[in-house]
């Protein structure tokens, strides 16, 4: 940064450890967009809404230049999201959105910082009531709640899948009502679920927990629209996963950990190897992911 007057800013986005003896420079005042400091900057940046402000070349290229100082900085600051989990884990690197069922909606006091509510296909035995679809629309009006999930269904474990079926759609209902996306359980049963997809022409985001299916299936999906969320199974090397994940769109999977005990950076660290990406490259773009579908910044 050859003759560059210093100008230090202090980024929340960026632990002040790590930035003390770093500073964003710029060459002359007014180079960046006289409205946003450099906080707003980033935060503009990460709300992906950096683009929309007016620029001329030379804003242009002094913006790339602040982005290119700050960008190393927001990538390690940047948590792992772990899209589904039924595990409460304090970990400061992590965002977990966990799935809360629907009587434990009722139970939590507070709710975590992210969660999903819903009723899961294993417990559809009992059909779904008034009450059910008022519990679970109190739970929506939280902000911590941020999807329905998880739902779905289970051709091998759990009640008849009619039963499942009927439960399934309500709630999907619901979802596609107050346009939340839908964390999805999907035990041999993505053709039920394509079919359903198609049938109701919803279009919240429809995200497969836990997926395990090759790169045909994968593709399958997509092209309905689905995204797909990849969990522990990535961990077995030769696994039918792994390919399949090389199939899907960046912008299109999450990662979690479920009820596994491997912790959510042994499976970024795991895609990102298969992927070909660095960790703090997919770290970014699953935030950016995270935005995109849940609105709300983890
Ligand atoms: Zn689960």
């Amino acid at each position: 940064m050859r003759g560059i007057v210093a100008c230090a800013v202090s980024v929340a986005a960026i632990p002040s450890d790590i930035f003390s003896n770093q500073t964003v420079r710029r060459e002359k005042r007014g180079d960046v967009p006289a409205e946003g400091s450099a906080d707003e900057i980033v935060v503009q940046f990460q709300s992906n809404h950096f683009s929309q402000l007016p620029e001329s070349k030379s804003q242009r290229e002094a913006k790339n230049r602040v982005l290119l100082h700050i960008l190393p900085y927001m990538a390690l600051s940047t948590p792992y999201i772990d899209l589904h989990t039924h595990r409460h884990r304090q970990d400061p690197e992590v965002r977990s959105v966990i799935a809360l069922s629907m009587e434990q909606t009722l139970f939590h006091p507070e709710f975590p910082r992210f969660c999903s509510a819903g009723r899961h296909p294993w417990h559809a035995a009992t059909p779904w009531t008034e009450e059910q679809g008022g519990m679970l629309e109190d739970a929506l009006l939280r902000e911590e709640c941020i999807a329905v999930g998880e739902i779905g269904l289970d051709r091998v474990k759990g009640p008849d899948l009619g039963l499942q079926r009927s439960v399934l759609i309500e709630q999907l209902d619901l979802a596609a009502a107050r346009d939340v996306p839908v964390i999805l359980h999907c035990v041999r049963a993505h053709a039920d679920l394509l079919q359903l997809r198609k049938m109701r022409g919803d279009t919240n985001p429809w995200i497969i927990h836990g997926f395990t299916g090759h790169g045909e299936l994968a593709e399958q999906l997509l092209r309905m629209g689905f995204m797909l969320s990849f969990g522990e199974a990535l961990l077995s090397t030769g696994a039918k996963v792994r390919e399949a994940l090389t199939h899907v769109p960046t912008d299109r999977m999450f990662f979690e950990t479920d009820e596994g005990s491997t912790a959510i950076q042994v499976i970024y660290r795991t895609a990102a190897d298969v992927l070909g990406v660095s960790q703090s490259r997919l770290r970014s773009i699953m935030q950016e992911n995270f935005i995109r579908s849940f609105g709300v910044e983890a």
